[in-house]
């Protein structure tokens, strides 16, 4: 098995890089975010063993980096960070699994294991609601066969709401998921997505997917 192992420390990733070449893996190493899209743009990997406080680029910025391919490596996350909103966070933004620094070297392995073994198909689901189909991997949307074109945003606030129905999403937290490393991006802009979306649901004869919670934020339920 391929793996990518992000880490900026260097006792950390040579320890990672020697006990996961005993366990049989095949390793490379990034000590940074740029780094890991470089590594990741270039070569294919099957898993990704991944830090969240990174020099360059950290790893949530990785891992948005990497949740629009439609052949994405496994990504376990590796961190310090113990609270239960970073584990979520990672999840959300596209990770696999999720261990906290200090660790024990074996459930490592086991869990990239366990990762190899999950089915594939579950990163192949669709999502629905009555006629509108959102295909994740091709990143298509159609309304009962019609494809639906909408822009890079567009497209990124429907699947946030897709994935997460009945969650109401507040515009800060769009925001968040949608922006990256955008810094031009403000809440207003979201309003206008979001404005842009419905317009081109409307056309397709779609009148309210898109709930609007006031003062609190979007769903689709
Ligand atoms: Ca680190």
């Amino acid at each position: 098995m391929n793996v990518l192992i992000v880490e900026d420390s260097v006792r950390l990733r040579d320890s990672l890089a020697r006990g996961l070449t005993a366990a049989g893996f095949t390793v490379d190493l990034a000590a940074d975010g740029v780094a890991a899209c470089h590594h990741l743009d270039s070569f294919g990997y099957e898993q990704v063993v991944l830090d969240l406080g990174l020099p360059r680029k950290d790893g949530l910025a990785v891992l948005h980096h990497l949740r629009h391919r439609s052949k994405r490596p496994r990504v376990l996350v590796l961190s310090a960070r113990d609270q239960v909103s970073d584990r979520i966070g990672a999840l959300n933004k596209g990770a696999d699994d999720y261990l906290v620094k200090p660790f024990a070297f074996d459930e490592l392995v086991a869990r990239l294991h366990a990762l190899a073994r999950r089915p594939q198909e579950a990163r192949l689901l669709s999502f629905s609601v009555g006629t509108l189909n959102l295909n994740p991997q091709a990143r298509q949307v159609d309304v009962g066969g019609v494809p639906l074109l909408l822009t890079p945003r567009q497209y990124s606030l429907l699947e946030l709401l897709l994935r997460h129905r009945g969650r109401v999403f507040t515009r800060t937290e769009i925001l968040d998921r949608l922006s990256g490393t955008e810094s031009d991006a403000s809440d207003k802009s979201i309003e206008v997505v979001v404005f842009g979306l419905r317009r081109k649901l409307a056309q397709a004869g779609l009148t309210d997917v898109i709930e609007t919670r006031r003062g609190s934020g979007y769903l689709i339920p």
